[in-house]
């Protein structure tokens, strides 16, 4: 089992823990310090219960509310706050894995009562820092995160074979990870709405079995010649903004695989059916060897660009990687790992929150 831990309103709830005359309040944390003129990079729980969200325009949000308190993101103070909660964790000796700033993983193999440790963790990170935070628990990583966000603030649910159905039917496509932004919704309008819509099309990425991170998986194990994903779409489609959310989801699930093995891949290849092209198929080796699911899937829209394919009926998709090599990838064990981490975590929001920037929906689904 993984139990996957997210701190809830982290920003807002450590400027709320530090200064008691900001608790109970609607505040927003913004990523500048000019107050009519920057984004909310967080809002307290009683902010959002006024509608008030991340990434919302700060004068939208005093808009909604004049007597909005107000406080300048302070990023020392959350990576600082950050740190020591991944201090306490590391604490149970349990495989962890930095996922973001605000986000924690640990691998529960072994452990007897998943739930009793949970609300451990929970208790223990309250006590420490008058904080609170939401945990899921469940067999992989995707379906633990979901687990977390489906009763914040200060959540516990757990997954298993015995709900899973109920839950997904009752979780929106959007609180999936990676299903947040314009790619859950170029999903919704081909009529999935629900995690288990898309289960019923998808049911390997929700079946993922491996729990176990942290190890030096590859070592031990044959390497595989390729790792592939493909679809088959319910019907056929022309509108290139659909093939290529297609294609960037494939993408994601071959480069988790691949970081799950361990492995690094110089050579994408792009498969494409349909009534026109037939089986149309290319592939491209590159020297620099990647397992991020973005570059992945950049590598497979070149291929498509350089077909001279124009918006062709498609009827299915698969994205392979090969030439694979064992890779340094290693989910951030050492001080300095976990810092870069840290640092990537903060460009990430930075990415995210940036005036005009839009949020790349589908890569946040391996991070
Ligand atoms: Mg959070």
């Amino acid at each position: 089992m993984i139990l996957h831990l997210d701190m809830d309103a982290f920003f807002a709830s450590i400027e709320q823990a530090i200064n008691p005359r900001l608790k109970g309040k609607p505040l927003v944390v913004g990523s500048r310090g000019s107050k009519m003129q920057t984004v909310v990079c967080a809002a307290s729980y009683e902010a959002k219960a006024l509608g008030i969200h991340s990434g919302m325009p700060s004068r939208e949000a005093f808009a909604i509310c004049p007597d909005l308190e107000f406080v300048a993101a302070d990023q020392a103070k959350y990576i600082w706050t950050s740190e020591q909660i991944f201090s306490l964790i590391k604490g149970y000796d349990l495989p962890l894995n930095y996922a973001s700033i605000d986000e924690f993983q640990m691998d529960l193999s072994g452990c007897e009562n998943p739930v009793s440790l949970g609300k451990e963790v929970k208790e223990k990170i309250y006590a420490n820092f008058n904080i609170t935070a939401s945990v899921g628990i469940a067999k992989n990583w995707l379906l633990a995160k979901l687990a977390s966000k489906l009763n914040k603030p200060n959540g516990l649910t757990l997954i298993d074979d015995s709900n899973l159905e109920q839950v997904l039917r009752m979780a929106p496509l959007d609180k999936l990870c990676g299903m947040g932004g314009k790619n859950g919704q170029i999903f919704m309008a081909q009529g999935l709405k629900t995690c288990w819509d898309l289960y019923l099309n998808l049911p390997g990425l929700f079946n993922d079995n491996q729990s176990k991170f942290n190890e030096n998986s590859g070592k031990s194990n044959e390497k595989p010649k390729s790792i592939s994903h493909s679809y088959t779409l319910p019907k056929l489609h022309i509108n290139p903004q659909v093939i290529r959310a297609w294609i960037r989801l494939l993408s994601e699930m071959v480069s988790t695989r691949l970081r799950q093995q361990n492995l690094v891949s110089a050579t994408v290849h792009l498969w494409l059916n349909g009534p026109e092209i037939g089986n149309f198929g290319a592939q491209k080796t590159y020297q620099n060897t990647t397992n991020d699911g973005y570059e992945i899937c950049q590598r497979a829209l070149k291929i498509m660009g350089k077909s001279g394919l124009k918006n062709p009926q498609v009827r299915a998709i698969g994205v392979t990687c090969s030439s694979l090599f064992w890779g340094t990838y290693q989910p951030l064990l050492s001080e300095e790992i976990r810092r870069e981490g840290l640092i990537k975590a903060l460009d990430r929001i930075n990415n995210r929150f940036g005036e005009g920037s839009i949020h790349p929906a589908i890569i946040a689904l391996t991070r």
